[in-house]
């Protein structure tokens, strides 16, 4: 049964939400497309600027970003060589194994990841007048649902709370460990700094 085929989609709730979050997925290949033409280089190339400014040195080897954004390591590592051509990153070996390295943003890269980071700002910008019990639903609901996707395999790589051996439950109630904070549903990471797998 498909979503697309439109009598399946408008007689079922489930259906159209499909059909509107492949609708959302849209948006955001479009304005990254955008921004990608703007700069000469291809979204993908844009998104993994953007992910080592913002991830430690360990997640930026090309294993790690392979599995991040389910490409092959042929794919990422060609993206890589681009992006080393047109001097946005740099390679720092590792001192144990000269095959293997990560990857540091230069200052040209840096700048690149200023002038696109904010590709998604459209969304953003109609979600901050939404109430925040609206916020809070959707929140909930997409952080699920990511979850879900996850444990199916779906989506390869996942530091959230529900992953972590942080979390834990304290008086009945979701907490982490490691901040020493209860955990409300405002409160749960889908991409934390200090994730450990459980
Ligand atoms: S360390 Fe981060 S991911 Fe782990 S439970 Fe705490 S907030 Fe969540």
């Amino acid at each position: 049964m498909s979503v697309f085929n439109l009598i399946n989609q408008n007689s079922n709730l489930s259906n159209k939400i499909v059909a509107g979050l492949e609708r959302l997925s849209q948006v955001f290949r479009i304005l990254l497309w955008e921004k990608a033409k703007e700069h000469s280089l291809s979204p993908i190339q844009i998104q993994l600027l953007i992910f080592i400014q913002y991830h430690s040195a360990d997640k930026t080897t090309v294993s790690y970003l392979a599995q991040e954004f389910n490409f092959t390591k042929p794919t990422i590592s060609d993206a890589i060589k681009t992006l080393e051509q047109k001097n946005l990153i740099k390679k720092i070996a590792d001192r144990n194994d000269t095959r293997s390295y990560t990857i540091q943003l230069t200052a040209s890269g840096k700048k690149i990841v200023s002038a696109t980071e904010n590709f998604a700002n459209p969304i953003t910008e109609i979600l901050t007048s939404a109430t925040e019990t609206d916020k809070l639903i959707l929140w909930e609901n997409i952080s699920n649902l990511i979850l879900l996707l996850n444990k199916q395999e779906i989506i390869s790589v996942q530091r959230t709370c529900y992953n972590c051996t942080n979390y834990t439950m304290k008086n009945e109630k979701p907490y982490c460990n490691l901040l020493n904070q209860k955990l409300l549903s405002k409160d749960v990471r889908i991409d934390c700094e200090e994730f450990e797998l459980a």
